[in-house]
């Protein structure tokens, strides 16, 4: 428990929350400005900032968690899709800096944009970068 962090608070009770799940491991509950109806976040009790600090137990825990939520997501709602997204870092988006999963249900005609410009790369760029990740793996 991290005493300034707001999804420490939340996720152990001190601060109330729409909760739609909750075991001794996670807290699942509506996101308080959702980018669609239903948006829901997964966050673990644990404080962990990142994905960097997660441990693998907990991670496994957290997708198989993910999977149940998101059929019972798909069943209350009625959504034609899911977007399952995490935010590491400010330029990537995370505004709160303990570890969560948002489940993003999606609808036809939603106006969410969660797509990229697919670039372009050379084979040698793509083997020196691969090459590079794989050595630290
Ligand atoms: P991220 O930008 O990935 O760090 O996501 C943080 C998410 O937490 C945003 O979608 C916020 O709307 C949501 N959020 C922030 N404070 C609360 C809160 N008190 N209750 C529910 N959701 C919250
Ligand atoms: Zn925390």
């Amino acid at each position: 428990m991290k005493d300034d962090c707001i999804f420490c608070k939340i996720a152990t009770g001190k601060i109330p929350s729409a909760t739609v799940y909750e075991d001794s491991h996670f807290r699942v509950i509506l996101d308080i400005n959702p980018a669609t109806k239903g948006h829901c976040l997964i966050i673990p009790k644990e404080h962990f900032d990142n994905v960097y600090d997660l441990d693998g137990e907990t991670a496994g825990k957290l997708f198989s968690l993910a999977t149940c939520i998101a059929r019972a997501m798909r069943d209350a709602l009625g959504c034609e899709g899911m977007n399952i997204v995490q935010n590491n870092g400010e330029i990537a988006g995370q505004t709160v800096l303990h570890f969560h999963l948002h489940l993003i249900p999606r609808y036809e005609g939603d106006g969410l944009q969660l797509t990229w410009k697919p670039n372009e790369v050379g084979e040698e760029e793509l083997e020196e970068i691969r090459k590079a990740i794989r050595k630290e793996i």
